[in-house]
């Protein structure tokens, strides 16, 4: 009989389970609490290295795989350099070192969806587990059934919320993911030939700009979904109120236009270098972007894996393992769990023996994501004291 796979979140994580869910002769659907694919922005960029490359080698098939540098974004480079306020470098990291390749979110994403079997509109609202199937139940009152459920529903998961509720005392022991003192602000503006002078170090590729008050200003080359090429940057801060108005986000212009006044009022009090500050004073309040709290995460005792006591409910990519931005790990390590979960279940002898088959995948899983958080942490620790240092 075949096993059907409910997979819960239809971003990076859930998508490209499902792309090798469907390689390895699974039957797998991903239920997406979005209306459409088109109802949020995606992001910008996307850097994927070694190790998120050769996942998606795995996941997917030769014909998506040859589509795949069709979402690489151009002329943008791949290098990395750290700058203070004033655009003198601390160091460069030169293009192509572990293979950065650098995605459109928007393109990758749709490169994923291709072939797979998606419903939209479907909020997890809860779901149960009687030892045999597990059930899922979306908030508009329908219903599905599975064999395993993979919570690839990102930072905030309902998938991990729910499991205390589910499973009781047998629970295993759950990562804590939690909210961090750190926001992010951003958004994009037209590249033209003048950005291009008047930023030279983004032509090797991305540069974080370390600024006062422990701020920091990443700028990149990027494009926009249809492709125009931008300038993308982001501003990151120390949280000191999470209810301020430039933290709540509706989609709307005016929430957009706070936001950026936010951001135009900070650079403006502090000694940023004149092109950063045209380069936010000038981006339209229509390029500014939702912002985002970072989260992080707690491993509690590693000797001890399998969540669910079935087997039959386990979580995938951020909802597992949130961690910083700083050395672009994230999406990297959501390929490689999707990766390992597909082929612990492509090799998996039938009928399945989901305890044992998804131990093994938490230990693999949280055993590598908790280096992953730990180096996020010290990488934004090491940025922090560089530029108190200075
Ligand atoms: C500023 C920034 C820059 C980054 N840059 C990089 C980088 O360069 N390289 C890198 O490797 N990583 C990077 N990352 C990390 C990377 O973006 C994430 O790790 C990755 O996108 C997480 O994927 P995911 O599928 O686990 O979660 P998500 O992408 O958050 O997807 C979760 C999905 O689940 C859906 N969902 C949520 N709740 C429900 C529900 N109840 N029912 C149904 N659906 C639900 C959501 O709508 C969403 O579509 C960056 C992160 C940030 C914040």
């Amino acid at each position: 009989m075949q096993n059907k796979i409910l997979i819960i979140g239809a971003g990076l994580g859930g998508l490209a389970l499902a792309q090798g869910l469907a390689k390895a002769g699974f039957h797998a659907t991903v239920f997406e609490r979005d209306e459409s694919p088109a109802s949020r922005p995606q992001g910008y960029r996307i850097s994927i290295r070694s190790l998120g490359m050769q996942a998606l080698s795995a996941l997917l098939t030769p014909e998506k795989l040859s589509r795949l540098s069709k979402a690489k974004v151009a002329d943008v480079g791949d290098g990395f350099t750290c700058a203070n306020e004033k655009m003198e470098p601390f160091f460069s990291v030169p293009q192509g070192q572990d293979a950065a390749v650098q995605f459109l979110r928007t393109e990758l994403r749709s490169l994923l969806q291709g072939g797979i079997d998606i419903k939209w509109n479907k909020r997890l609202s809860r779901f149960e587990d009687n030892g045999d199937q597990v059930v899922a139940h979306f908030e508009d009152g329908s219903h599905a059934a599975g064999d395993l459920l993979v919570g690839c529903d990102g930072a905030g998961s309902s998938v991990r919320e729910l499991l205390p509720s589910v499973y009781g005392n047998s629970l295993g022991l759950i990562p804590r993911v939690f909210d961090s003192n750190r926001a992010i602000l951003g958004g994009q503006i037209d590249r033209t030939p003048e950005w291009d002078m008047l930023l030279p170090l983004n032509r090797g590729g991305l540069v974080r700009f370390l600024g006062p008050n422990y701020r920091s200003m990443a700028v990149c080359f990027s494009e926009r979904a249809d492709r125009s090429p931008t300038v993308f940057w982001v501003l990151s801060e120390e949280i000191e109120d999470r209810n301020a108005p430039w933290y709540q986000f509706d989609q709307g212009l005016e929430c957009r236009m706070r936001i950026l006044a936010h951001c135009q009022q900070l650079m403006a009090n502090e000694p940023w270098h004149e092109n950063l500050k045209k380069l936010v004073c000038e981006t339209p309040a229509e390029g500014i972007m939702a912002p985002w709290l970072l989260r992080t995460t707690q491993f509690s005792d590693l000797d001890r894996f399998l969540m669910a006591p079935t087997g039959k409910t386990t979580l995938l990519g951020d909802s597992a393992h949130a961690m910083f931005p700083d050395k672009g790990l994230g999406g990297n390590n959501v390929l490689e769990d999707a990766r390992l979960l597909s082929a612990l279940l492509k090799d998996a002898p039938n009928p399945i023996e989901w305890p044992g088959l998804i131990e093994q995948y938490e230990r693999e899983m949280f055993t590598r994501a908790r280096a992953a958080v730990q180096e996020s942490e010290s990488a934004a620790e090491y940025f922090r004291n560089l530029r108190s240092s200075s």
